[in-house]
């Protein structure tokens, strides 16, 4: 720990065998062990102090076993820095049930909504439901040919520890708001035995590959937008200790409401061990990161800066914009004046609009590297202002300027 402000909010370093990661950070995510259109080299120029991959769709390909001969998944990808991998649960649940990380509450629904089949299993509108979860794992269909693949928090593990990133998570039951109560609690239940079980495998797992580096295992924080529940998850891993292992870390999952998210991480951070870090999966929003860091989280993740930028839109000090718009036909001026990325500093506007005109494939490398580079900017922003004592002043100053002055 480093620094702290206010009640919650923390600065700190996290120490793993591929390098330090000074906290608050933002680990830009590379699902198939890489940053689409960019290379590693690019990603830790733009300021990435670690990359997180996705164990689902590795495990599916090219394999976990073929990553460990390659010598894990940094050396794989040439990434020397730290790493972090997802445990697939989050994939294997939500792919096709058109399910989002952090919901507004009109499409959340509250407390009454209800799928349109009556069962507790939401669904969203047209999608089907991919993954059927029992007590022992899940069971799910490929994404890419339809076979049939179960997942276990043994399997997780062992997908995890053959990819070898420095972070794992524990496999938890992902829900969403749509779950009733009762179906809460039980997949609550059902995530605190998984934990257990992940934490035996990866002892074992950890023993038996004694020659490789030390690899963390952070578990998973659920409950949805229920309070009791949520702490009770926190000091239930908090303190869980199996084999005299416990979690190196925790992660914030399940779905969150935009409006309940600093409450819900404030809950979850009030009960988990002060000295350990909280990772808080799946958020890259401007105000969110604020929020969240207030309450107390220390690194997050999100695809959405490198995926909307394939779709052309590109965050700006003053607010998210779409380079195919024709008032950028002529902006021979960098997307924004402020960003000191590659692209902002070797390319015009009236350029990038021009290449998505042309769907030629250098608009994607450009708005990616921009697009990482101000969320980790914004992100070692405020860690600074965390030291420097002037979070207030930089997260009404940047947020105003984000969104406007009415918020
Ligand atoms: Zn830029």
């Amino acid at each position: 720990m480093t620094a702290r402000h206010g009640e919650k909010a923390r600065a700190g370093v996290i120490t793993t065998p591929h390098g330090e990661i000074a906290t608050p950070a933002f680990i830009p995510v590379g699902t198939k062990a890489t940053v689409k259109a960019v290379l590693p080299e690019t990603m830790a120029d733009l300021g990435a102090q670690a990359l997180l991959a996705n164990a689902y769709h590795l495990y599916l390909q090219p394999g976990h076993d073929l990553v460990d001969e390659a010598g894990g998944l940094g050396a794989f990808m040439n990434w020397p820095g730290p790493t972090y991998t997802d445990s697939g649960g989050f994939q294997v649940m939500s792919l096709g049930a058109g399910f989002k990380k952090v919901l507004s509450s009109e499409f959340a629904g509250g407390a009454t909504a209800r799928t349109s089949t009556g069962e507790d299993d939401a669904v969203a509108d047209g999608k089907e439901r991919l993954a059927h979860v029992d007590d022992d794992g899940v069971t799910f269909r490929s994404f890419i040919n339809g076979d049939i693949h179960r997942f276990t928090p043994e399997v997780s593990l062992q997908i995890q520890h053959g990819l070898g990133a420095d972070i794992m998570f524990a496999f938890d039951e992902l829900t969403t708001l749509m779950n009733s109560r009762p179906y809460q609690e039980r997949a609550l239940e059902r995530t605190r035995l998984w934990a257990e079980r992940c934490l035996a495998e990866h002892a074992r797992l950890t023993a038996e590959r004694s020659a490789k580096p030390y690899q963390q295992l952070w578990g998973v924080i659920q409950g949805a937008q229920y309070e009791d529940l949520r702490r009770k998850a926190s000091r239930d891993l908090g303190a869980m200790s199996v084999e005299g292992w416990e979690f190196d870390g925790f992660g914030i999952g399940g779905a969150l409401e935009k409006e309940n998210l600093g409450t819900i991480v404030g809950w979850v951070t009030e009960e988990l061990p002060d000295q350990k870090p909280r990772h808080l999966l799946g958020i890259s929003e401007v105000d969110d990161l604020f929020t969240a860091v207030a309450a107390g989280a220390d690194t997050f993740d999100c695809v959405s800066p490198s995926r909307v930028a394939r779709n052309s839109a590109v965050y700006t000090r003053s607010g998210r914009v779409n380079l195919t718009g024709s008032r950028y036909k002529r902006q021979f001026a960098p997307i924004d004046e402020t960003c000191d990325c590659y692209t902002c500093t070797h390319y015009t506007a009236a350029y990038i609009h021009h290449l998505f005109r042309a769907k030629e494939m250098l608009s994607a490398t450009l708005c990616t590297i921009h697009n990482e580079r101000f969320v980790v900017r914004l992100v070692d922003e405020i860690r600074a202002s965390l030291i420097a004592g002037d979070f207030d002043a930089l997260r009404e100053e940047r947020t105003g300027a984000y969104y406007g002055e009415v918020r």
